[in-house]
C-alpha cells in the first residue's frame, strides 16, 4: 500500500496551532491547500489531541514550533510526532526561532524540550540563518528526515528549448551574496561562538523576565523556553506601554488575542537589561493611563468602536478601504502611535474588514 504521505491528496489540509507562523497560511494560499487551525492549550503550547480530533483523510501534515514566534513556548513535538506517526502524516517542526538556539542551549545544560530529528516522527525541520544564526537574510534552511523526502523539493525540465532546467529551491535565481555572508559568519563564531552568545543571551533574557515580574500589573505569558517573551497587562494598556517604550529607542513587536508586548532577545541586546528594566519603570512609574497622548489614542479608538457597532458591514468595509489609503497617504509616519493602530483593528469585530484594511495598504505602497 502506498504511504499516505506519497499519495497527491487534492484540496490537502495542514492541522497547525494558532501559533504557528502566518508563512503556513500563505503557502496553503499560494499552492491551494487548506489550513485547520487548531487553539493551544492554556499554557501556549499547541494541544496534541486538539490537532489529532483535527486530522481528516485529506490530513497531508502536521506542523508545530519550536518555539513559537509569540510566546517563546516549544510545543509537545513528542506527542504531535506520535500522533504523526500514528496517522501516517507528514510532520514539520518550525525551528526557526530555535534552530540556532536550543541545539546550544542543550550543549549548555538548559533544560531544552525535544524538537529535532531524534524525535520520532518529525520529517521535516526549519531553520532561520537569519534570526539566531545572525547571517543576512535570504538563506533560510530547510531540513528534510531523508533523502527520499528531500528529492520532492527538486525540480528538474530536461526538455526545454533553452537547455536542461534544474531547480534545488522555490526561488529560481539566487543571490550568492547572503550565502557568503551566512559561510562567513558561522565560520567566524563557530559552535563555540554561538554557544557563548546563547549563553549570555539566555542571561540577560532572565533578567529581564525578573525585572519585568517585578511590576505587579504586568504577566509574562506562559513559560518561554528560550530567549522569546511576550507580556500583557491587567490594568494598563500594554500598547500605550510600548509607544512609551519606543519613545524611549526600544523597539518591541505587537501581539494580539491577548493585547501583548513582545521580545526577541539577540545578542545584540546582552548586557542592556538594567537599561531596558530602568527605562521600563519609568514608563511604569509614569502611569500612561495619565498621559495626553494616551488618552487620545483611547477616545479615537472608543469612536471607532462605537461606529462599528452602530454601522453595517458594508460602511464598516469603505471606511476601512478609506482608512487603508489615509494611512498610507501619510507615508512612513512612525509618529502614528501604534496603540491606536491595533486598538482601531481589535474594534473590527469582522477580521475581514482588517484583512481588507491592511490589503488597501499594501496596495498603496505599490501604486
Ligand atoms: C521568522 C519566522 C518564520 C519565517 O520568517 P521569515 O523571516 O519571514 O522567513 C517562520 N516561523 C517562525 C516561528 C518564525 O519566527
Amino acid at each position: 500500500m502506498p504511504q499516505k504521505r506519497d499519495r497527491k491528496i487534492p484540496h490537502g489540509k495542514f492541522v497547525l496551532p494558532e501559533t504557528a507562523h502566518p508563512a503556513f497560511l500563505k503557502a496553503c494560499h499560494y499552492l491551494g491547500l487548506k489550513a485547520v487551525i487548531v487553539p493551544v492549550g492554556e499554557d501556549k503550547r499547541a494541544d496534541p489531541l486538539a490537532m489529532q480530533d483535527a486530522i481528516t483523510g485529506s490530513t497531508i501534515l502536521l506542523v508545530c514550533s519550536a518555539p513559537c514566534y509569540p510566546y517563546g513556548v516549544v510545543d509537545p513535538v513528542g506527542d504531535i510526532g506520535r500522533i504523526a506517526r500514528k496517522h501516517n502524516l507528514l510532520f514539520h517542526v518550525d525551528a526557526c526561532m530555535g534552530g540556532f538556539m536550543l541545539p546550544f542551549l542543550e550543549e549548555l545544560g538548559y533544560p531544552v524540550p525535544g524538537f529535532d530529528f531524534r524525535i520520532p516522527g518529525v520529517t521535516s525541520i526549519s531553520m532561520d540563518a537569519h534570526k539566531y544564526g545572525y547571517s543576512p537574510k535570504g538563506v533560510s534552511i530547510i531540513l528534510y528526515k531523508n533523502r527520499k523526502l528531500r528529492r520532492k523539493q527538486f525540480f528538474v525540465h530536461a526538455d526545454w528549448s533553452g537547455g536542461i532546467f534544474a531547480s534545488t529551491t522555490f526561488m529560481g535565481t539566487k543571490s550568492g551574496g547572503p550565502l557568503a555572508g551566512c559561510w562567513a559568519v558561522m565560520n567566524h563564531l563557530g559552535r563555540e561562538g554561538y554557544r557563548t552568545i546563547a549563553h549570555q543571551v539566555m542571561k540577560t533574557t532572565a533578567g529581564i523576565m525578573e525585572g519585568i515580574e517585578k511590576h505587579k500589573s504586568l504577566h509574562i505569558i506562559g513559560r518561554p523556553d528560550m530567549s522569546v517573551v511576550a507580556f500583557t497587562s491587567d490594568n494598563e494598556d500594554i500598547f500605550n506601554i510600548g509607544d512609551a517604550l519606543s519613545s524611549k529607542g526600544w523597539h518591541l513587536d505587537r501581539l494580539q488575542f491577548p493585547d501583548a508586548l513582545h521580545l526577541t532577545v539577540t545578542a545584540l541586546n546582552i548586557g542592556k537589561e538594567e537599561e531596558f528594566l530602568t527605562d521600563l519603570n519609568e514608563v511604569m512609574e509614569n502611569e500612561p493611563s495619565l498621559n495626553q497622548e494616551y488618552r487620545a489614542t483611547k477616545s479615537s479608538v472608543k469612536i471607532v468602536r462605537a461606529l462599528t457597532k452602530i454601522l453595517p458591514g458594508a460602511v464598516i468595509d469603505k471606511f476601512a478601504r478609506k482608512a487603508g489609503i489615509v494611512i498610507n497617504s501619510g507615508g512612513n509616519d512612525s509618529k502614528v502611535p501604534q496603540a491606536a493602530l491595533y486598538g482601531i483593528s481589535a474594534s473590527f469585530k469582522n477580521r475581514k474588514s482588517v484583512n481588507k484594511l491592511i490589503m488597501n495598504l499594501l496596495d498603496g505602497m505599490y501604486r
